[in-house]
């Protein structure tokens, strides 16, 4: 994606590449890159509270969310540290969910970009479900936003866990799958699945309960539809997938490397190409 973004602008001499790093070496490492002409990096899991740790300066996306996925080395030694996941997603959002009842899935890092992002959107009410329910009250309680304990209605449902990364995750028994009943119903013309159902039971929501969301993001992005965007696309929601989103917040971060107005749609057009479903 960034390597096709640079070609487009015309850094065709420029690189965009992986570095595996272990977190042991994290610092290091990152402190060792402007000497070698890197310019700038994204940061993922597990080194984004790190990378803003190890910042001299931060962004106020950044400082708020608690994490940083894009550091840029300034000509004068210093780090900046930047979170465009957030923003990204405000970009994305735009007036969608000003004043309407957003709940979200996940306590992890990018259920607090997501968080966030809400609530710059202008979202009227946020509530934060999550399997481990103390991580919900904390991330809640940080954000001035409400922990709930059973996904609840809303108008727009994001899903910032990992579930739906792959089809391998078993059922949650701790969660009944309420409606289980209806898949041998041959009146139910919906398309569905028992991976579909599978998935859906981890956040504690059935098939039908997806269908009363007018809105879905899925953060999670794979080759396919992910469970739960076919589960609201076969309802007729609107939905976004991560893979808009991960292009949202690279096209923030390039523009920060870069000062040039990233060239989203090469960037989409090669993050697609790389999906084979
Ligand atoms: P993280 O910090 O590791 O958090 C993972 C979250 O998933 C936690 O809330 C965890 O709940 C929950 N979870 C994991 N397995 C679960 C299960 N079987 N049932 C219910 N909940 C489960 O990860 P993250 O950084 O927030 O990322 C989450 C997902 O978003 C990943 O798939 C990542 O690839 C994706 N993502 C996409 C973008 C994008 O640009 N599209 C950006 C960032 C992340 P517990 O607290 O109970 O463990």
């Amino acid at each position: 994606m960034h390597n096709a973004a640079l070609t487009a602008v015309g850094l065709a001499d420029w690189r965009y590449q992986r570095l595996p790093v272990p977190p042991q070496l994290f610092d290091e490492t990152v402190r060792g890159l402007p000497a070698l002409g890197f310019l700038g990096a994204n940061v993922t899991i597990p080194h984004k509270a790190a990378a803003l740790a190890l910042a001299d300066d931060a962004s106020g996306a950044a400082r708020e969310i608690g994490a940083a996925n894009t550091l840029t080395f300034g000509a004068d030694g210093r780090i900046a540290a930047e979170n465009t996941d957030g923003p990204g997603l405000v970009d994305l959002l735009g007036e969608d969910v000003r004043g309407r009842r957003a709940l979200v899935l996940g306590a992890g890092g990018s259920a607090r970009a997501a968080v966030w992002a809400l609530t710059r959107a202008g979202a009227g009410d946020v509530a934060v479900w999550n399997r481990t329910a103390e991580r919900a009250i904390e991330l809640a309680s940080a954000f001035g936003v409400r922990a709930v304990d059973a996904a609840e209605e809303a108008d727009v449902l994001v899903n910032c866990t990992s579930v739906g990364l792959t089809d391998a995750d078993p059922p949650n028994p701790e969660i009944p799958d309420s409606d289980a009943g209806f898949r041998d119903d041959p009146d139910i013309r919906l398309e569905r699945s028992a991976t579909q159902d599978c998935a859906l039971n981890h956040y504690g929501l059935t098939f039908d309960q997806v269908g009363e969301y007018a809105h879905v993001v899925d953060l999670v992005y794979r080759p396919g539809a992910t469970p739960l965007l076919a589960a609201a696309r076969a309802h007729g929601a609107r939905t976004l997938d991560g893979l808009s989103i991960l292009v949202a917040q690279g096209a923030l971060s390039f523009e920060l490397w870069t000062g040039r107005p990233a060239p989203r749609a090469e960037m989409e057009r090669a993050a697609r190409s790389e999906q084979p479903g």
